[in-house]
């Protein structure tokens, strides 16, 4: 059925083909050995409440080796089927990190689930078995399911979110109004927190739609019982006018950037520029 295909080798490839299928197999090999060996770290950006400042939680970004974009191999990841190995290694991490802390100094974390992750039953099943084993320190450890691959089957993600929550970990919906299928997540979904993409951030000063579609969103939300966060904020005029809309949380620049370890200093007290 492969419609003459058989008689193709790989040899009448072109040149420029052939190079890009070898690059590509070798980015496999790298990336697997990434997961398998742990050689990646966390970047931890703030989330803060944006009328006490404080924070509520830090974000684990992943970070790999130097030059690597973090998006780039995440990306890639998804395209050729390891974003689920990466995700599990990364959840471990963060139950890892979580487990190291001292009592008295209570971080609560976030970490990106894709998508795709939450559809491959092999990584269902390892994060449940995870999550059961470390149920203790579940209310310190929120997970973001990222839009990035959208999810078909809702019926059982809604179920997979279900059990996390019930273990006691809290649920976050990335990048929401990103995708095609926001509206659906928020019907199937029970989540904790919604967070709204960095790109309605960036227009909402200049356009009165994103500020209208901010500000009922969060009328929704809040009827739903989900806690916003917004994304990308750079500028103080944002943290106002969101504040003004509704929106419970924020994240960006100006907050926080990214940082190898948790920085704990009061953002936003200093509207140094950058
Ligand atoms: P995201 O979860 O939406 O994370 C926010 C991204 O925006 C991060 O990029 C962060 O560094 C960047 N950012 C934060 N504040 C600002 C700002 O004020 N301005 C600008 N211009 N950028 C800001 P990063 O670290 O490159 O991550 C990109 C995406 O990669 C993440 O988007 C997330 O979807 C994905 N990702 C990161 N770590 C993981 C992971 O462990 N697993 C999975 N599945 N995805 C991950
Ligand atoms: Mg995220
Ligand atoms: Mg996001
Ligand atoms: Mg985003």
């Amino acid at each position: 059925a492969s419609l003459g295909a058989s008689k193709l080798t790989f040899s009448d490839l072109s040149g420029s083909f052939q190079e890009q299928v070898s690059e590509t197999q070798e980015r496999i090999a790298a990336f697997k050995a990434v997961v398998a060996e742990n050689k990646f770290d966390f970047a931890f950006q703030p989330i803060v409440d944006l009328e006490s400042r404080e924070i509520s939680h830090f974000e684990a970004l992943a970070r790999f080796a130097k030059g690597e974009s973090p998006y780039q191999t995440i990306v890639f990841a998804e395209e050729v089927g390891l974003i689920q190995d990466f995700d599990l290694a990364s959840s471990r991490r963060a139950i890892t990190y979580l487990s190291q802390q001292s009592a008295g100094s209570p971080v609560k974390l976030a970490v990106n689930l894709s998508g795709q992750s939450l559809q491959n039953d092999a990584f269902v099943d390892a994060l449940m078995a995870l999550g059961k084993e470390n149920s203790g320190l579940a209310g310190r450890l929120m997970f973001e399911a990222t839009e990035s691959s959208r999810i078909h089957d809702l019926d059982r993600v809604s179920r997979v979110f279900q059990a996390l929550k019930q273990m006691g970990f809290s649920m976050c919906l990335d990048d929401f109004g990103a995708g095609a299928a926001s509206f659906q997540y928020l019907r199937a979904l029970e989540v904790d927190y919604v967070k709204i993409d960095g790109t309605y951030t960036r227009r909402l000063l200049s356009s009165d739609r994103d500020s209208l579609l901010i500000r009922n969103l969060c009328e929704l939300c809040r009827d739903l019982k989900i806690k916003t966060i917004a994304e990308m904020i750079e500028l103080e005029d944002q943290v106002t006018e969101l504040s003004s809309l509704g929106v419970h949380m924020g994240q960006g620049y100006l907050l926080g950037k990214p940082a190898p370890q948790p920085v704990f200093s009061r953002p936003g007290g200093s509207r140094s520029r950058r």
